[in-house]
């Protein structure tokens, strides 16, 4: 197939939007949405420290590489590289060794912080306790403190996270699943004053499209996949949006588009809270307990 914009061989065809695009003009759409993303969520100044969140996966990967393509130019802003090793054998160790290769060839400062120095357990250990909620609940509540408590430390102006579409949708369906409105809330692209502004300039691009344009930047593909993501409520879900797409192409835009007007229609529920704080450990926190210390408490027991 020929690409719709000029006459070289496609590398890809998008069934959502009927294009075919070739090597150039697909890199170069992949880029302008990303940017496009950055200026609508971010505002940036002179002496900001951006920590971007490297998990060595093909989705961070690739964001760190546009960025630092983006960014380079830039001598009053700082790119940092900070990642998590949660202690998930046969996994993590595989992703991290290419976050340390992407950081060096790219000459970023990476800094890693692992479960078991911050919590004293790893992610094996939580799992090997047989609870009855995914592991994934406890990860993520666990990753994103390491992630804010460690980007305030190394004076984060802002963290960028590589969530893609796919992520951000189910993340919606998820949501909508448990009538959480409170932390459909909370997905959109804003900030909340207690924590360091998040950006996810990704969140518009298909994880299939990063996946070929990481690809095509030389970017190594990890094949190891967590041994703990098919257990949780996200993995059903992103079968389901995966075969909805499959028979309705654009679905999943459409998911992020009726979800960005249904914001908009609800001004009373949109509306910034200010967060209390824990009681244990002064982190902010939607409860009296925050849920990082209703898992310290848990695995103390
Ligand atoms: Fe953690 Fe779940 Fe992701 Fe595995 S799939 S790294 S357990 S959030």
């Amino acid at each position: 197939m020929r690409c719709s914009r000029c006459n070289k061989t496609a590398v890809i065809y998008q069934p959502y939007s009927g294009l075919h695009l070739c090597e150039a003009h697909f890199c170069e759409h992949i880029e302008r949405k990303v940017k496009k993303e950055l200026r609508r969520q971010m505002v940036l100044k002179p002496g900001d420290r951006l920590v971007v969140a490297l998990s060595g996966g093909k989705d961070s990967s690739a964001l760190l590489y546009m960025l630092n393509k983006f960014f380079s130019v830039r001598t009053d802003l700082e790119l940092v590289a900070l990642a998590v090793d949660e202690g998930i054998r046969d996994y993590r160790h595989e992703t991290l060794r290419n976050a340390r290769a992407i950081t060096s060839e790219l000459d970023i400062e990476l800094h890693i912080y692992s479960f078991y120095a911050e919590f004293g357990f790893t992610m094996d250990d939580i799992v090997s306790r047989g609870y009855e909620q995914a592991p994934c609940t406890f990860c993520g509540v666990l990753r994103r403190r390491v992630i804010e408590r460690k980007a305030r430390e190394l004076g984060a102006t802002k963290v960028i996270t590589a969530h893609n579409l796919d992520d951000v949708v189910q993340t919606i369906m998820i949501n909508y699943i448990r009538g959480d409105i409170e932390r459909l809330r909370r997905l959109r692209p804003g900030h909340i004053a207690e924590f360091v502004p998040r950006i996810k300039p990704l969140r518009s691009i298909p994880e299939k499209e990063i996946a070929i344009y990481a690809h095509l930047a030389g970017i190594p593909l990890i094949t190891a996949g967590c041994p703990y993501a098919r257990l949780s409520l996200r993995f059903t879900v992103k079968r389901m949006l995966n075969e909805f797409e499959m028979r309705h192409p654009g679905t999943k835009y459409s998911v992020l588009r009726g979800y960005e007007r249904l914001m908009e229609l609800l001004p009373a529920v949109t509306e910034q809270k200010r967060l209390a704080v824990c009681e244990r450990c002064g982190e902010p926190s939607a409860s009296r307990i925050c849920k990082v210390c209703e898992i310290l408490e848990l695995m103390r027991g």
